[in-house]
């Protein structure tokens, strides 16, 4: 591994050589910016970078070396991160690509820029009362169990429908639904790492197909970001391949 700064570098390197081969050079879909786009992100998509386990000070690196969306998967240690680089946060957004309880959803609503993990409408309904009327709309993606593991949050792909749309009639100031996220079942090979990506982009087509304004694809990580951006991701959220490797659970 490198530093963090050429460590970035060569993952957007990846990511422009995957999009060169995929002949993509603009967000596929009619929405734009792509999220997190302080600036014009590569052909297209946003590199999110995870962060979780990594101290404030790693970000701070990623940071100097440009980054300036980061994700992370557990709130009380996001929460902590966001308050040591509360001087950054105005050029800094915040993605929550972990699970999201009840309990936690008042600190998300009021923090975090984006929510990639909701998977119940109850989830969603809290975030939209409990987002601050002074910001933004929270974009939130919906979590999509994509290879039908039964210890995997997401939803079923079967229940999708219905709760887009009734995450869509949450209020629009508070809330806003920008697409589809899923973490695959780890596979090997190109061809077997772009199915569960081919087929959360078929589930964004058909409620793009519905009338819903949605324009991001969230998927791909370190190991399978070329398969990702093949498919159509719009957000990779990578972390070894830019922080190193971590304890595996
Ligand atoms: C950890 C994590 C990633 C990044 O995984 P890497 O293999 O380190 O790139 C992406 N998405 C989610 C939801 C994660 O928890």
């Amino acid at each position: 591994m490198g530093s963090i700064g050429s460590n970035l570098q060569e993952v957007k390197r990846r990511i422009a050589a995957a999009c060169a081969l995929a002949g993509r050079d603009a967000n596929i879909f009619t929405r734009a910016p792509a999220p997190g786009a302080f600036d014009a992100p590569p052909c297209g998509v946003t590199l999110l970078a995870v962060s979780k386990t990594w101290p404030a000070a790693a970000l701070r690196e990623a940071h100097a070396a440009g980054q300036q969306a980061f994700g992370e998967n557990q709130v009380q240690e996001a929460l902590a991160k966001i308050e040591a680089l509360a001087d950054l946060r105005a050029r800094l957004q915040w993605h929550l690509i972990g699970p999201l309880q009840s309990n936690k959803t008042r600190a998300v609503a009021e923090q975090f820029d984006w929510v990639h993990s909701v998977d119940r409408l109850k989830i969603a309904e809290r975030l939209a009362e409990q987002r601050p009327a002074g910001l933004p709309p929270l974009d939130l993606c919906l979590q999509v169990n994509i290879s039908g593991e039964a210890s995997k949050s997401g939803v079923a792909p079967a229940d999708l429908r219905a709760l887009a749309h009734a995450v869509v009639a949450l209020p629009a100031e508070r809330v806003r639904l920008r697409g589809l996220m899923a973490i695959p079942a780890p596979a090997t090979g190109r061809d077997a790492q772009r199915a569960p990506h081919r087929e959360l982009a078929a589930l964004l087509a058909v409620l793009r197909g519905d009338g819903l304004a949605l324009d991001t694809l969230s998927m791909g990580m370190s190991d399978d970001l070329e398969a990702a951006v093949l498919e159509g991701a719009t957000v990779v959220r990578v972390g070894s391949a830019i922080f190193g490797g971590r304890p595996r659970a």
